[in-house]
């Protein structure tokens, strides 16, 4: 019987990003061992997100509360949207503590291979928020992958015409880097030095 529980819960670490079986394996153990401190305080804390978070319905930001902190807070400037293709990536950037406006989280990013059209991402709604007017400046903070950049490139593309200045973060950024593995200091610079698409 236990060793069913035990696959059970192994199989389902084991589907989490970055983990594999073998890792996957050694965190039950590793909780089985510590189950009145630490495999209680994942349980509450699984149970909290569960019961507690929500996907904000304007910036796709997950959060206690909908509209989430940041689309709430007065003080953020509503005349700027920064678009990012993850919530990691939404955090990664607020952290760097630089952009005081608000975000527009896609869901991914576009990919032939993986089969995610337009469609299947937050762009439509992206397109309305701008439409919408009161917006003066969206700032395309992409991943420095080939599919980010494919992305940006789309959604300049659907922005064009509308009346809101296009940037990007600056160049410096390391190919292929994904905003949430960057440091604090990086990120606040490609966001300093953002520039004009086009
Ligand atoms: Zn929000």
């Amino acid at each position: 019987m236990a060793s069913q529980e035990i696959e059970a819960l192994s199989a389902a670490l084991a589907r989490l990003p970055g983990l594999g079986p073998r890792s996957a394996r050694r965190a039950v153990l590793w909780l089985i061992k510590r189950r009145e401190t630490s495999l209680v305080q994942l349980i509450e804390a699984l149970g909290a997100v569960r019961e507690g978070l929500v996907e904000c319905a304007t910036c796709g930001n997950v959060d206690t509360t909908n509209p989430c902190g940041i689309c709430a807070d007065p003080r953020r400037d509503a005349r700027s949207i920064c678009v990012v293709e993850e919530v990691a990536d939404l955090w990664a950037l607020d952290r760097a503590r630089l952009f005081t406006g608000r975000y527009h989280v896609l869901g991914g990013k576009l990919s032939a291979l993986e089969g995610v059209r337009p469609e299947d991402l937050a762009i439509a709604p992206l397109i309305a928020r701008v439409s919408a007017g009161g917006i003066d400046e969206v700032v395309l903070a992409m991943n420095a992958t080939l599919e980010g950049q494919t992305t940006a490139h789309y959604i300049a593309e659907r922005l064009e015409g509308l009346p809101v200045r296009l940037t990007q973060l600056a160049h410096g950024l390391p190919v292929g880097g994904e905003l949430d593995y960057l440091d604090e200091g990086t990120l606040a610079q490609a966001l300093r030095a953002r520039r004009p698409v086009g």
